[in-house]
């Protein structure tokens, strides 16, 4: 019972401790500068409910989309060695790094028009740290070593088995839980079903598909499990950007400071002077990045609502109208009406010019992929002697040609020798020419019909022009390699 009582004194001078922060130093560092673990507590209230409701549908379609197939294709998939982008059942093929480029660009754009009307509503509402270590991470650490209390008890405590069990529990489900997250993320890259057919072989077999796996599991699973707060205070480089995007009209997550101060229990206050504030400190209690939101909007805060909800419910016991924390905006606090702001129509302007200009390159494209692969069988066949061939000895080598197009701008390419003296020299036959690129992926056979005397030991490299029939321009020159018998 004794010892009970001491363990939760010093629980309390701990998080106590906490609450007299230096403002110059980091929430989660001590005077000396050790990293203090932070054990937020529960919190019940609306903004949990509906920031609850956006996170289990971000984690469920995390985890289901790659599983989901459209016309025989995952739903979602980006092939990055060939170049394919799959999405509801549609594949852009050849997909050139320009229009990754522009998507890229338009999102941080979108962004950061987001971050400068709703503040770090990314941190708080989307962003993967949050969200896997909210809905996942926390759940499983309060329900192996309990509430917040008893795991900054246990953290305390010299190791015993109790702790020794609990915490190889917990690391455990730690990792297979990192380690699904990152065999769900890689199964964006290479597919769902072929990776599940992967993991039945040897790791061997797929040695850097299993070695990027494992690189991310242990990644996620430091990250989630034990950096967690740290990397949105001093790794994220989102989290140090995000004050340059915002402005005292962007909604953030503030104490009002007119309506709660004094605060209770200040020095020389009288109770009827005093503000709604009471200092119970349940909103720093709460908080997962170990802030005090009475003393301004802070760096790290990410937004997360904890604090509100907290707050209004000592509110609704106070029977006093809550809102003494609440989304709203610098200018709203001060009173002043809201100032007119061009800051996020240029980066909405911006987001919606780059992904008009990702759509435009993705139909205009005029860069069909060729691939020439020799047929099987028999590299080459010789004609020899024969009254058809005047007695002379001809080759024929038989090529697949295999194109990819993407986009929906149909034309037409033709086949030609880049050295025109080739053209007596050399038949190519082929079963379209022009090719009318009209779908996204078709296969010709061509053949190619030469005398043998063209042979120099064995090959001749001959070098075909993709030409555009709408403007004769040239889209690409292949190399192409004939062979025949070494005299
Ligand atoms: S939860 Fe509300 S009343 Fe309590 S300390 Fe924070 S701001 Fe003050
Ligand atoms: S101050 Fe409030 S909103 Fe900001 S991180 Fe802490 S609990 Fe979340």
């Amino acid at each position: 019972m004794s010892n009970n009582k001491n363990n939760n004194n010093n629980n309390n001078n701990k998080i106590n401790n906490r609450f007299d922060l230096d403002p110059e130093r980091l929430s989660t560092t001590d005077v000396d500068g050790h990293r203090v673990y932070i054990y937020p507590e529960e919190v019940k209230g609306k903004w949990k409910s509906r920031r609850f409701l956006g996170y289990w549908f971000l984690v469920f379609l995390y985890l289901i989309l790659p599983w989901i197939y459209i016309n025989g294709k995952p739903s979602l998939k980006i092939d990055i060695f060939q170049r394919e982008f799959t999405v509801l059942g549609s594949t852009l093929h050849g997909v050139e790094p320009i229009l990754f480029f522009l998507l890229l660009v338009s999102g941080l754009f979108f962004i950061a028009f987001l971050t400068s009307v709703l503040g770090r509503v990314w941190c708080g509402w989307g962003c993967p740290q949050t969200v896997f270590i909210q809905t996942i991470f926390l759940k499983i650490e309060s329900l192996i070593e309990g509430k917040s209390r008893e795991r900054l008890s246990l953290e305390q405590q010299p190791w015993n088995l109790n702790k020794l069990f609990k915490r190889t529990l917990k690391w455990g489900i730690f990792f297979i839980v990192s380690s699904h997250i990152a065999h769900t993320f890689i199964g964006y890259f290479v597919g769902p079903k072929e990776l599940f057919f992967m993991t039945m072989d040897s790791p061997t077999e797929h040695m850097g598909i299993f070695t990027a796996t494992m690189i991310l599991t242990t990644i996620f699973l430091l990250d989630f499990g034990w950096f967690r707060e740290q990397f949105c205070i001093i790794a994220c480089p989102y989290g140090r950007i995000q004050s340059v995007l915002m402005d005292e009209n962007s909604k953030v997550v503030a104490y009002d400071t007119k309506r709660g101060e004094p605060r209770r229990g200040e020095v020389g206050i009288n109770r009827e002077a005093e503000g709604d504030c009471v200092n119970c400190y349940s909103c720093v209690k709460v908080c997962p990045t170990g802030i005090d939101i009475r003393r301004g909007t802070q760096l790290e805060c990410i937004a997360c609502t904890q604090c509100i909800d907290a707050c209004d419910d000592i509110m609704d016991r106070l029977k006093k109208p809550q809102g003494l924390i609440r989304y709203t905006s610098e200018v709203e606090l001060r009173g002043e009406a809201k100032k007119r702001n061009l800051r996020p129509f240029l980066y909405i302007t911006l987001s919606l010019i780059f992904v008009s200009s990702f759509f435009y390159f993705l139909n205009a494209s005029t860069h069909p992929e060729l691939v020439f692969l020799r047929g099987v069988g028999a590299p080459f066949l010789v004609s020899d002697n024969s009254q058809e061939t005047g007695g002379e000895s001809f080759i024929t080598n038989k090529f697949t040609l295999k194109i990819k197009h993407q986009g929906t701008h149909h034309f037409l390419v033709h086949l030609k020798f880049a050295d025109p003296t080739l053209e007596n020299q050399i038949q190519m036959q082929i079963s379209e020419n022009p090719i009318k690129l009209d779908v996204p992926e078709k296969k010709l056979f061509i053949f190619f019909k030469f005398n043998r005397k063209l042979l120099i030991s064995g090959s001749k490299t001959v070098f075909i022009n993709v030409i555009n029939d709408e403007g004769g321009h040239l889209i690409s020159q292949k190399e192409v390699t004939l062979v025949g018998p070494v005299d």
